[in-house]
Formats: C-alpha cells, structure tokens, sequence
C-alpha cells in the first residue's frame, strides 16, 4: 500500500555499521519526516484503539521515542525499560545477548502494577534478544504483556518467532531480508 511504501522509503540504510558486513537499518529518517512518523505511530496503535492498555514499555533508546508517543495516543502510561545504572529507584534486572554483544537492562520494579496491560515497543526486532530480555523483565513484576510491536521486523533473525515461544503476540509495520 502507499502507506506501506512511504514508510518503507522513509528509513536509510547504512552499510558497515556498527561493524563490517551489518546493514544498519536507520530510523532517524523517519522520525524526522513528519508523514513517516505519524504513519508509523497511528499504524502500532490502531488495534489497541479503544482496548485496556496501562502502560507502553519502551526500550532504550529509539523504542522511548515511539513509546511515548504511542503511549500518548492510547492515553496509556510509559515505562522505560532501560541499560544498568541509568534508574534512579529499585530495578529489576536480567542480563542478554544482543547482535552485537553482551549487556544487562533494568526497570523500576513499580514500573507495572501485577495484573496491568503493557504493550513492549521497540524500533526493530533482529535476533530478538533485547525483546525477549524485556519480556522477561515485564513478566518478573507481573506485567501482562498483550503484544510487542516493532517498526522493522528482520525475519531472517527468528526474533519473532522467538517471541511467540513465549506466547507473545507480535505485530511489525515492515521487514527487510
Ligand atoms: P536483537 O536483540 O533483536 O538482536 O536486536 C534488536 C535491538 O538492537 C533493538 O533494540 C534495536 O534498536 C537494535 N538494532 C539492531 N540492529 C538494528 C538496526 O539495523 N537498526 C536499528 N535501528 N536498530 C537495530
């Protein structure tokens, strides 16, 4: 759909970043196109317009722009999930693998009340790693995670597939080879 196509054209890709050999998808372009980025935020809220959602949780860096802005839109509220160090209160914490590394994220642990309705969101979803870690996170306070969206799915990667193993619905608005 052309709706599809303006905000597949919106993102850049750079070659070798951060490393030789990756294909760096870049969101930067969307965000700063004004069409793209309503697009992208009306397209994850859609399903949940008129549904119970209490809070989005967005992940470090990229998924805080999109999750506050999806959380504005369904009058949710926002919760950061975010690397060690950077939470001022007492945190949950669990340690993953990332495409590039090894790392440990973190959230408040009254980030979610037991019982309340998160959506997960985060700008790509590639091995999965930093969304399954997030899962995890949400699930140890109690979180009823109803979906995890992402703009770009990297399918040859499993994540979404890895997610659904753990009985997450996920939704994404693109996907590159
Ligand atoms: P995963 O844990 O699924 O392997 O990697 C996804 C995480 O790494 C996300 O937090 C995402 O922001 C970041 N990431 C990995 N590759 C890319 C990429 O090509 N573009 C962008 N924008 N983020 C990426």
């Amino acid at each position: 759909s052309s709706s599809t196509d303006t905000l597949l054209a919106s993102i850049r890709t750079i070659p070798d970043y951060p490393k030789p050999g990756i294909l760096f998808r870049d969101i930067t372009t969307l965000l700063g196109n004004a069409q793209a980025f309503r697009r992208a935020i009306d397209e994850l809220v859609h399903p949940y317009a008129g549904r119970k959602v209490d809070k989005i949780a967005g992940i470090e860096a990229r998924g805080f722009i999109l999750g506050g802005a999806v959380a504005h839109q369904l009058s949710a509220g926002f919760v950061p999930i975010r690397k060690k160090g950077k939470l001022p209160h007492e945190t949950v914490r669990v340690a993953y693998s990332l495409e590039y590394g090894l790392d440990e994220m973190e959230m408040h642990k009254d980030g979610v009340a037991p019982g309340e309705k998160v959506i997960l969101i985060d700008d790509l979803i590639a091995t999965g790693g930093t969304a399954e870690a997030a899962v995890k996170l949400l699930r140890q306070i109690g979180a009823d995670i109803i979906a995890a969206c992402f703009v770009i799915d990297l399918p040859d990667l499993g994540g979404r597939k890895k997610l659904e193993a753990l009985n997450v619905p996920v939704r994404t608005l693109m996907a590159f080879d």
